[in-house]
Order: structure tokens, then C-alpha cells, then sequence
């Protein structure tokens, strides 16, 4: 069979939570052939995901990427629902709903005591681990880490992170899961910061002490790693576009999780975080946002 095209026996694929990411999860799903069943306790922001799926598709006609029959084939594959007992049908769930641990084990024990059927639960969690995830559930080798990139529906990468009691069947299937909805699928131990927020989060606080140090402008910083790396965007740029209070609890966790000082949170980031100054979302971080035409024009020097 050619590589992509192998479904392992995935036919029915639901996803936990309709908001940033759940909404991007459940397209590409449905753009892939899956049948999509698209859950979220609030009937609004479940409303929101599904209108945040026609603004994607129709945004892909405009660009010539997609057709009308593409759009319809899509969105007839998606169902939205905030009934649990809807999702009995699926054979992966992937769940999108907010970065707290005893909320995500509350959802796999309620799917767990719903369903009868082995389904395979995958948490797009960007920082939880996997293996407390799957700590009090009855099937912890079906449970395993999908971490999808923003937007969704554009980020090529999904890391697959595995726990401790994660097989390799399911590690197995839930890559040729990746590969059929066209992402480029790594895999990764179940660490914190698995690899991407690691190397990621390192880079933009390496960038930070520079600032701090004065070696150059957060501008200049930034276009060394664009220009002398072909980074698409520079660390700094990038801090802003994260949003500087997420970057800061992620820094903040590896620093304790990993007791390397490579992840204590510079002054820096403290004090722009306690000025209120988060980055685009605000307006202001490392570089003005106010006037968000192409790139932020001014950086801060310190
Ligand atoms: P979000 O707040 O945009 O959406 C979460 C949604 O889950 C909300 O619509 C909420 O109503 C819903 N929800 C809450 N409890 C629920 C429940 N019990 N059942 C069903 N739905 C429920 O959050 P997000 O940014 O999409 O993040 C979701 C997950 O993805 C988090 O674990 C986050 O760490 C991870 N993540 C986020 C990003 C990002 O850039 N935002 C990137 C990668 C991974």
C-alpha cells in the first residue's frame, strides 16, 4: 500500500474540544476521509469551530489550494455534538480540550466508561505527560501523544509521544494516521517538552539573555537565526507570536522538570510578562505590534 494511504483500521476519528486546535484537528481529519465526530461541552465555542472550519475552507478557495466539491466533501464529514455518549463510534479519539491534567484523565475515564470499544486516545497536551495522562485508565497502551502545530491545518509537524505503557501498535497506527492527514510525523519519549518546546523554548531564551546582554537588537537577533539559519522567524518574533506569558509557564515548567538552568526564565521575560506586555495578543512584547501590517517594525532594546 503507498505510504499515507494506510489506515489501520481508522474509520471514525473524534476529537475533544472544538476550539484552536480541536477545530484545525477535525478538518484535516474530515479533509483526509475520515468521519469526524467534533465534541465540546459548550454548544457556542462548538458553534465558533465549526464557522473557524468554513472560514479555513473557504479562505483555501480563495487561494485556488481547494474547491468547492473539496469544501462540501469536508464539511459533510464533520458532526458536531456536545453529547459524550455520541462519540461511542470512534475508533481514535484525539483530544483538544485545555491544558490541565486531571481534566484530560477525567475524559478518558468518562470516554473509557461510555464506550465499550477499544479506541485509541491520543492528547494533543503540548506539555502533560503521556504516562500520568494514562495513569488510572483500563487500556493505558492505547493512550498516546498526538501534538499537532498551529494552525493545523498549514503545520506539517505532529510529534507522537510515547508513554511508558503505550504499544507499539498504537504508536504504529497513530503514524500512519499522521501521514494520511499529509503531516510529517516524529516520534518522540515521553520527556518534558518532548523535542519541538525543547529545542524551541531554549533557542528563544538563549535569544533573551542576549537582549539582555546587549549584544545586539531583538531585531538583529532575530535576522541572524532568519537570515544566517533560514529560520522562517526569529526567536524573539516567534515569543511574540506564542504569546510571552506561554512561554514563560513552559520555561518555567522545564526549568523544574529538567533542573537545567538553559530553562530559567530570564529577567526579561518576567518583566515584560508583569508590565502585561505578552506580545502580538496585546499589542506589545519584544517588538510593537500596534501597527500589525507585515512584521513588528519596533523592537525593544532591553
Ligand atoms: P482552547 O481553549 O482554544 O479550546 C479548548 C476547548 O475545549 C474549548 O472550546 C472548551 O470549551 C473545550 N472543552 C473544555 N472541557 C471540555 C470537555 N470536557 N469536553 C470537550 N470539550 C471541552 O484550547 P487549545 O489552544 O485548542 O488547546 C487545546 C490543547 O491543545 C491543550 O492541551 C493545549 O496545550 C494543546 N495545544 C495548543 C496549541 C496552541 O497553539 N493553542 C498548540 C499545540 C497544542
Amino acid at each position: 500500500m503507498k505510504e499515507g494511504t494506510d489506515r489501520k483500521g481508522i474509520k471514525t476519528v473524534a476529537v475533544i474540544g472544538a476550539g484552536t486546535m480541536g477545530h484545525g484537528i477535525a478538518q484535516v481529519a474530515a479533509a483526509a476521509g475520515y468521519l469526524v465526530l467534533l465534541r465540546d461541552v459548550n454548544r457556542d465555542a462548538l458553534a465558533r469551530g465549526i464557522q473557524n472550519i468554513e472560514r479555513n475552507l473557504a479562505k483555501g478557495i480563495q487561494l485556488a489550494k481547494l474547491t468547492e466539491a473539496d469544501r462540501d466533501q469536508t464539511l459533510q464529514h464533520i458532526h458536531g455534538t456536545t453529547r459524550l455518549e455520541d462519540l461511542t463510534d470512534a475508533d481514535l479519539i484525539v483530544e483538544a480540550a485545555p491544558e490541565q491534567l486531571e481534566l484530560k484523565r477525567q475524559i478518558l475515564e468518562q470516554l473509557e466508561s461510555t464506550s465499550s470499544r477499544s479506541f485509541i486516545f491520543a492528547s494533543n497536551t503540548s506539555s502533560l505527560s503521556i504516562s500520568a495522562i494514562a495513569e488510572f485508565s483500563a487500556r493505558p497502551e492505547n493512550v498516546v501523544g498526538m501534538h499537532f502545530f498551529n494552525p493545523v491545518h498549514i503545520m506539517r509537524l505532529i510529534e507522537i509521544v510515547v508513554g511508558k505503557q503505550t504499544s507499539q501498535e498504537t504508536v504504529a497506527t497513530v503514524y500512519e494516521v499522521a501521514r494520511t492527514l499529509r503531516k510529517d510525523p516524529i516520534i518522540v519519549k515521553d520527556v518534558p517538552g518532548f523535542a519541538s518546546s525543547r529545542l524551541g523554548v531554549a533557542l528563544g531564551l538563549e535569544a533573551m539573555r542576549m537582549l539582555e546582554q546587549g549584544v545586539a537588537s531583538a531585531k538583529d537577533i532575530d535576522t541572524a537565526m532568519e537570515l544566517g539559519y533560514n529560520h522562517p522567524m526569529g526567536p524573539l518574533k516567534l515569543t511574540d507570536v506564542v504569546g510571552l506569558d506561554v512561554r514563560l509557564s513552559i520555561a518555567e515548567y522545564l526549568h523544574r522538570e529538567l533542573g537545567s538552568e538553559t530553562f530559567r526564565p530570564p529577567d526579561v521575560l518576567r518583566r515584560l510578562v508583569s508590565e502585561g506586555k505578552l506580545g502580538k495578543k496585546t499589542g506589545e512584547g519584544f517588538y510593537s505590534w500596534h501597527n500589525d501590517t507585515e512584521d513588528a517594525r519596533r523592537a525593544h532594546t532591553s
